[in-house]
């Protein structure tokens, strides 16, 4: 079945049950392995087009052929020297219909981790990943779940450019809200705070996510505005809260442009008087990338915040490259981590490490410590086993309109905290 030849083409076998036979060229240095995984493949219905040796051989053939297999099933080390693995999935990046990736190789778990980043970083797909070429069943077994598409990563649309028309109509409607998600203590698993999102409504009644809303906004001007509104809707949502005998904080996101102005500032601390919230209920929200700008505005916009009474989180924590000097030089009271380390931690180990890590740092510093993002029990299990404080996610609630939230707060009774 499998031709002794490593550049011909091997006959393959057709497969009921899929309209196309789902197809992979074998790239394994070990040519007895890699029979071993083309031939599996082939009686698992896979069409093997080639097996090929070398990084130079697959990228030749690869120029030549009309159409590329769904699945490159490659190892990262070839004998000849004609290149490795890693230089193979960055010249695959090249090719608009690049085949997915599937790792098989017998390196140190770090580097095929590494490898995957990279397949990543240059938009492939990942099929897959075995730490042994002669983990054949394996192999196979993580394949049958394969679906064809594109072995490239979809890219996210881009959001449809809101105009200067259109945006300006939502402010003047006044058609931007504060939906809100809850914040929970890990201790106790009380809910003692909530983080407020923006959301628009376009004039056909449309809602509006941020991340069309917001680079929209600023665009236009408009985005200071559009935060102070969300400032006003959300503190009196604490107001509300406390009013009712419900200790709830809230959290609101702000661009470091709009920090920067004096008058937004004083603007914000208004707003915040005006429904007569002291504004230690208050936390605003940087997001890393914002704080490791420039150092000198950053930390006098940041200690101007603290000084008018607000808490001051870190956002998206894992992001950016911060630099610690920076990190402890700025007047923080709480660190968020980012989702994308959140997500799995529970059974990856290296991203519980970096998260642990990460809430070391924080709890050390005396900061609250947030993980974004958790959806599943697993998610907090790893979140709780990595010393985190607080957490965020669908697992509890996804953000909802503030009318809604108070009735949901309102039944929570035990699970909420106390004033
Ligand atoms: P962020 O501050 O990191 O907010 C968290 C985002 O993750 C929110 O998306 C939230 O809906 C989403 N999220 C929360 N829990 C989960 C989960 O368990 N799984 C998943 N998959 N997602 C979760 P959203 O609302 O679309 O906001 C996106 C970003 O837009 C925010 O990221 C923030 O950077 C920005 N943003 C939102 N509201 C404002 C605002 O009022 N002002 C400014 N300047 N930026 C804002
Ligand atoms: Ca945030």
């Amino acid at each position: 079945m499998v031709d002794a030849d490593m550049q011909q083409p091997v006959p393959s076998t057709s497969v009921a049950g899929h309209a196309r036979a789902r197809s992979a060229w074998v790239a394994i240095d070990d040519e007895t392995q890699a029979h071993a995984i083309a031939r599996a493949l082939v009686l698992a219905g896979w069409e093997v087009g080639h097996v090929v040796h070398g990084c130079g051989a697959v990228h030749a053939l690869a120029r030549s052929v009309a159409r590329l297999p769904d699945v490159l099933v490659t190892g990262l080390r070839f004998r000849d020297g004609d290149g490795d693995g890693l230089r193979l999935i960055r010249e695959l990046g090249a090719f608009p219909d690049a085949p997915a990736v599937f790792l098989a190789s017998r390196q140190q778990r770090a580097v095929i981790k590494a490898a995957q980043t990279l397949a990543e970083a240059c938009g492939l797909r990942l099929a897959g990943a075995a730490e042994q070429p002669a983990d054949v069943a394996s192999i196979v077994a993580q394949l049958a779940g394969f679906h064809p598409g594109s072995g490239r990563v979809a890219c996210r649309a881009a959001p449809p450019v809101l105009d200067r028309a259109a945006v300006h109509a939502i402010i003047e409607r006044e058609e931007v809200f504060p939906w809100v998600q809850p914040k929970v203590r890990l201790d106790t698993l009380e809910v003692v705070g909530v983080e407020a999102l923006m959301r628009g409504f376009d004039e056909a009644g449309n809602l509006v996510m941020p991340d069309h809303l917001i680079p929209a906004l600023a665009a236009h001007g408009l985005l200071d505005d559009a935060t102070l509104r969300v400032a006003r809707q959300t503190a009196e949502f604490v107001a509300t809260c406390l009013e009712e005998g419900m200790a709830i904080s809230a959290a609101i996101n702000v661009s470091m442009s709009s920090l920067a102005r004096l008058e937004f500032c004083q603007r914000l601390a208004e707003a915040v008087e005006r429904v007569a919230v002291d504004p230690s209920w208050i936390t605003i929200e940087i997001t890393e990338t914002d704080a490791m700008s420039d150092v000198a505005r950053v930390i006098e916009n940041a200690a101007r915040i603290r000084m008018l009474g607000f808490n001051l989180a870190i956002d998206d924590f894992g992001t950016a490259y911060s630099s610690l000097t920076q990190l402890v030089r700025i007047p923080f009271s709480e660190l968020k981590i980012e989702r994308a380390f959140v997500t799995n931690c529970g059974r990856d180990p290296v991203k519980r490490a970096t998260m642990s890590a990460c809430a070391l740092l924080g709890r050390s510093l005396g900061l609250q410590v947030v993980a974004e993002g958790v959806e599943t029990m697993e998610d907090l299990v790893g979140v709780r086993a990595s010393g985190c404080t607080h957490f965020q996610g669908y697992l509890v609630s996804r953000p909802i309109p503030v009318g809604r939230a108070l009735d949901w707060l309102r039944g929570l009774d035990e699970l909420r905290a106390p004033l």
